[in-house]
């Protein structure tokens, strides 16, 4: 009659705890091989090739069994496995994304000041921006010149890469200008800038009046043959650079950069990888982009990239037979897993839960009915009907599972992707581990639910 759950290290044997703990090294691995959506996209169709799936704009046909992936923009990548079973009876799609918080340059970063040289930034997502002060940032991304070529940057990954920072104010001097601030203030916006060049430039010229600033040009013209105004279109994105660690005596969790989401993508894409029977239905893993600034955009979910590539799949399949509505009927038969991380009951800060429905870190993947925040606005409500059905396949299956909520009602909230997979009539759940320091450059997972996370998505794809 009565629910309890307990926490899932107590249920796990020494052969499955060295599983949990070898499959976290993978994922710690790629944690800091693919801190970037670019860098994610790369890497997973590195790992998709290796395993037999196609570019799907090399095909023209789609047969039972092919594995096949769709790259959009570099930032957003699609993986299917096309199922026994006929298509109009829906997918099982496994959504997350692979964007997380970080500091963006702007298009005119570089300036000098006090001789330094410096570069702003505009914050990408939800941050606390005080965070980024005083730590190691390494700088990922492309800049693409006039001519078209691409030149890729990646500063501060390699052991003897020097990295950049946001230098912060003393103690001693905070009084007036920082300590009466408000949390989300402490550093401000334009505060954030990084610290690039310290050393002025030899040039003798009369022309240039900003050595310093000349001196960060000089080298990366020399390094990547870029000059100032190839800023302009370059998509360039400050991130932690230290690795992913172990945290405690126990190494019972994993501290490292942009857990959320890619705790979610990884295992998600680990799980499609290892499908080795053609599974009964039509299985999607879809990579987003945008998520964590409202999932706009092209290569964001709020796009119609969902609908272009299902009825490239449909049309790949049916050929001539290909009709919009078997499109539609598609997607509202269609099943779908929102994978996305929630909030774990935080032992410091305990009154912003809601403990009786709180998530707790090492108790398994967390079903979240719905999100949002105040009266459950913008969120999708997962059906009770399909959480049950869950349930049954988790519990029939051994997954450990819980539920979650982003914290007490009223308390503030947040949202994922699933609206816009409800909105096609997906049936969606959010479905991802517990989190501690969600949304710091620092997040904390636990690698029992890690583990669980993967085997939950295993299971679900064939569902
Ligand atoms: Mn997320
Ligand atoms: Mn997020």
């Amino acid at each position: 009659m009565l629910y309890s759950k307990d926490i899932g290290w107590k249920s796990v044997g020494s052969e499955e705890k060295k599983e949990i703990f070898q499959f976290c090294e993978g994922y710690k691995k790629f944690l800091d091989l693919a801190k970037t959506e670019r860098e994610f996209v790369e890497e997973a169709v590195k790992l998709a090739e290796e395993k037999g799936f196609k570019n799907a704009d090399t095909l023209d046909a789609f047969g039972v069994g092919d594995k096949i992936y769709y790259v959009n923009r570099n930032k957003n990548i699609v993986l299917a496995v096309i199922g026994k079973e006929d298509i109009t009876n829906g997918a099982n799609f496994i959504v997350s994304h692979i964007d997380s918080p970080r500091l963006d340059l702007k298009q005119r970063p570089l300036y000098e000041d006090s001789e330094y040289a410096l570069m702003k930034t505009h914050y990408y997502g939800g941050i606390k921006k005080y965070h980024w002060a005083a730590i190691p940032l390494s700088m990922h991304g492309v800049v693409v010149l006039k001519s078209g070529q691409t030149v890729k940057i990646k500063i501060g990954e390699d052991e003897n890469d020097p990295v950049f920072t946001i230098p912060d104010l003393l103690p001693h001097l905070d009084r007036n200008v920082q300590r009466e601030r408000k949390a989300g203030e402490v550093l401000k916006g334009e505060e954030l800038n990084i610290l690039v060049g310290s050393i002025p430039s030899s040039i003798k010229d009369e022309k240039v009046k900003e050595l310093f600033k000349y001196a960060v040009l000089e080298k990366l013209n020399e390094i990547y043959g870029i000059d100032e105004e190839d800023f302009i279109s370059a998509e360039l994105e400050l991130v932690p650079a230290y690795k992913a660690k172990d945290i405690g005596i126990d190494r019972g969790i994993i501290g490292g950069y942009g857990h959320d989401d890619r705790v979610c993508s990884y295992t998600s894409l680990i799980a499609l990888l290892e499908l080795v029977d053609t599974p009964e239905k039509t299985v999607v893993c879809y990579l987003a982009d945008k998520e964590e600034i409202g999932s706009t955009g092209s290569t964001g979910l709020e796009s119609r990239y969902l609908e272009y590539f299902m009825s490239d799949i449909i049309y790949k399949i049916k050929g001539d037979g290909y009709n919009d509505y078997l499109l539609r009927k598609c997607l509202w038969n269609s099943k779908a897993l929102s994978s996305d991380v929630n909030v774990g009951f935080d032992p410091i800060f305990k009154s912003v839960h809601d403990p009786q429905n709180a998530a707790k870190l090492g108790y398994g993947i967390v079903l979240t009915k719905y999100t949002g925040s105040g009266g459950k606005y913008t969120s999708n409500d997962a059906d009770a009907e399909y959480v049950a059905e869950l349930r049954k396949v988790f519990d029939e299956n051994g997954i450990k599972w819980q539920t979650g909520m982003l914290g007490k009602v009223d308390e503030g909230g947040g949202g994922t992707v699933a609206k816009y997979l409800a909105h096609f009539g997906i049936l969606t759940i959010d479905a991802g581990p517990a989190l501690l320091s969600m949304h710091s450059p620092f997040e904390l997972v636990s690698k029992f639910d890690v583990y669980e996370t993967y085997k939950a998505y295993k299971i679900f794809y064939r569902a």
